[in-house]
């Protein structure tokens, strides 16, 4: 992708606003543009990541069997009041009334919506077990929106509903998407730890947190590095008795046991095996996906900017051509394109004409894993400057070398 032809607005200041590191680079990396605290609009580089994060997501639950759908963002408020959470939930929900007078909410969790719809047609024990997810965007009224994509009005969000016969059937989806996790926020490179978690407002008995240790995290977790475990109060550690330290945390995902909470009060139920009608054991599984992108940054950047995982990465080479008007040095750029997108690398070519230093800037700032440099190293010796962000490695490679290097790190 040429750089000219594609559309990064970068900014060489820091956005008026920006609270934290994440929200301050992706802001000034032309990732997202703020329409209003809290409601951000996703850049054509802010969509790559997100798509990124989702496509790992979906590749991970339906590894696991799991079944995509979408329901409807608009709900009514109906649904709310059989459960109660109207009023649990209702400082937080964006409501509406249509035209015709009907109460209406932009969906903050969909827990009531699925239930209905799994009522709807499933009728025996032999269409379980059941796992359906959907990566949508969710809306919270927050008071105080915060840190970008951290605590927005508007997210995106994969959330996941299990229905079983019974606690074992429960037990068993459960820890598959507890495995799904881990192999999800691995992928991510994100840095997380897994802590059981009080239920609160979702209900049920069991539930597991996914934490990312971060600055600016709003979870407070105490930490035994004696042990490398973790605990939710401050007591001193339970295996070895050493104090604890106090680590910031940011949740990325959360899973709950349900049980029958909800198909009770839904009154969404099955014929079992002595064909008695009983209730959906249930367990819910959210992943914030658009949080993810704001944990990998404060958890992978420098001064100058993003360092993404390659797998993350909306380009992960940046190619800077130092020279554009030497019209041989840029054929050989797009030679050299071409040749690292056979490897299955995506490759952003600066062929701007700006100042080298410009060009620099904004490669660090944007935080493609690998900075590939065509100019005065090349002209002299056919050379290229390759530099790995997350390590500061530095590298003169003949095109041999090079094509070795990303035959290996891919
Ligand atoms: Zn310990």
């Amino acid at each position: 992708m040429l750089y000219s032809k594609f559309f990064i607005p970068t900014l060489r200041e820091n956005p008026q606003g920006a609270e934290c590191v994440s929200h301050r680079f992706l802001l000034r990396g032309g990732y997202l543009y703020m329409m209003l605290s809290g409601i951000y609009a996703y850049l054509p580089l802010g969509l790559k990541v997100l798509k990124k994060v989702s496509d790992i997501v979906r590749r991970h639950m339906n590894d696991k069997g799991a079944i995509e759908l979408v329901t409807s963002y608009l709900q009514p408020l109906e649904i709310w009041e059989k459960t109660g959470r109207d009023s649990e939930l209702g400082e937080v929900m964006i409501k509406v009334k249509d035209r015709k007078g009907r109460d209406l909410c932009l969906g903050p969790t969909n827990e009531e919506q699925i239930t209905e719809v799994v009522s709807h047609y499933v009728t025996s024990y032999k269409q379980l077990p059941l796992i359906l997810y959907q990566i949508q965007t969710k809306f919270r009224d927050e008071t105080r929106p915060r840190y970008g994509l951290m605590r927005s009005c508007e997210f995106v969000m994969k959330d996941a509903y299990s229905f079983d016969e019974n606690e074992d059937g429960l037990e068993e989806s459960y820890r598959k998407m507890l495995d799904a996790y881990s192999k999800i926020f691995k992928e991510c490179g994100l840095d997380f730890i897994v802590v059981e978690a009080d239920p609160g407002v979702m209900g049920g008995s069991i539930s597991h947190e996914f934490m990312a240790p971060a600055e600016i995290g709003e979870d407070i977790l105490f930490y035994c590095s004696n042990c490398n475990l973790y605990f939710r109060d401050i007591s001193r550690c339970k295996k070895c008795g050493m104090p604890l330290k106090e680590k910031r945390t940011i949740e990325i995902g959360h899973v709950f046991k349900l049980g029958d909470k909800y198909s009770k009060s839904l009154e969404a139920t099955f014929l079992d095996r002595s064909n008695q009608r009983k209730y959906f054991i249930m367990g819910c599984y959210g992943i914030g996906v658009s949080r993810i992108i704001s944990a990998v940054i404060e958890q992978n950047h420098d001064n100058k900017g993003i360092i993404w995982p390659s797998s993350l990465a909306p380009f992960e080479v940046d190619l800077i051509i130092v020279d554009i008007d030497n019209q041989s040095l840029f054929a050989q750029g797009l030679e050299l394109e071409g040749i690292l997108q056979d490897l299955g690398l995506t490759v952003l070519v600066d062929d701007r004409p700006e100042q080298v230093g410009v060009k620099f800037n904004d490669a660090y700032l944007i935080g493609s894993p690998y900075i590939l440099i065509l100019g005065k190293k090349y002209l002299q010796d056919k050379k290229y400057e390759l530099e790995v962000r997350a390590t500061k490695e530095k590298f003169n490679f003949n095109k041999e070398e090079l094509i070795n290097f990303f035959k290996n790190v891919n």
